[in-house]
């Protein structure tokens, strides 16, 4: 008897558990892609070692009726460059959150999630000479996108005020295989370097003839224009 009260006992604890994760709230959510039913793609490029490449490759993409969501690192992000970063933002280009040094998140704490979102902020802020609001998070390498939506991290990205975070379905920096694994919806992932310039400048010409629509990463997942936080 005892054995069998023990297990009900159990099993409702168990239930109303799982009841009460599923009540909790979203504090995110997490993109790999866009609708795989329309016929745009987001190419997005991350870190931004070398700044100085950036106007050409807002000359390659504008070329093509490209919109190119910009992930830069904070660090990385210098007043020198700060009329290279508002020509992106004039010409309808995006940019995201990527981390102030690219510190891997995944078992981060509240206070330095908050620090390393924040902090890229500012020297945002200071490049540009004023504030501006970035609608998406992209985790550096990747890393918390297993940390889940609902816990103690996906709050603390909230927190720092972003709701949206997106990855990519697409790695590579072989024209070809981009080429080859492009579908509807894709995020394609690039870095500002030498090198995925050129890869850029190979796939821009065929991703037009076959007719994709390149936006932004707010516009392909249909994220509002600076988005508040809202768990
Ligand atoms: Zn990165």
């Amino acid at each position: 008897m005892f054995r069998k009260l023990l297990a009900l006992g159990l099993l409702v604890c168990l239930l109303s558990g799982s009841a009460a994760a599923s009540e909790r709230p979203h504090y995110i959510t997490q993109y790999t892609n866009g609708s795989r039913e329309e016929k745009r793609i987001a190419i997005t490029i991350d870190d931004w070692y070398e700044p100085e490449l950036l106007p050409e490759f807002l000359d390659a993409a504008n070329e093509y009726g490209c919109k190119l969501t910009l992930y830069p690192i904070g660090i990385n992000v210098r007043p020198k460059e700060g009329p290279f970063w508002q020509r992106a933002i004039d010409e309808g280009h995006e940019l995201g959150n990527h981390s102030n040094t690219h510190k891997n998140l995944e078992n981060a704490g509240r206070d330095t999630i908050l620090a390393q979102l924040n902090n890229m902020e500012k020297r945002l802020e200071e490049a540009l000479g004023h504030p501006h609001t970035m609608n998406t998070v992209r985790y550096p390498f990747g890393a918390g996108r297993f940390n889940g939506t609902r816990g103690a991290f996906a709050k603390a990205v909230n927190d720092a005020g972003y709701s949206h975070v997106a990855l990519w379905d697409i790695d590579s920096t072989d024209a070809k295989q981009i080429l080859k694994k492009v579908e509807n919806g894709s995020i394609i992932l690039l870095h500002g370097r030498k090198k995925d310039l050129r890869t850029l400048k190979a796939i821009l010409p065929e991703l037009q003839s076959r007719g994709y629509e390149m936006v932004t990463i707010s516009d392909l997942l249909r994220i509002a224009p600076s988005a508040a936080a809202q768990p």
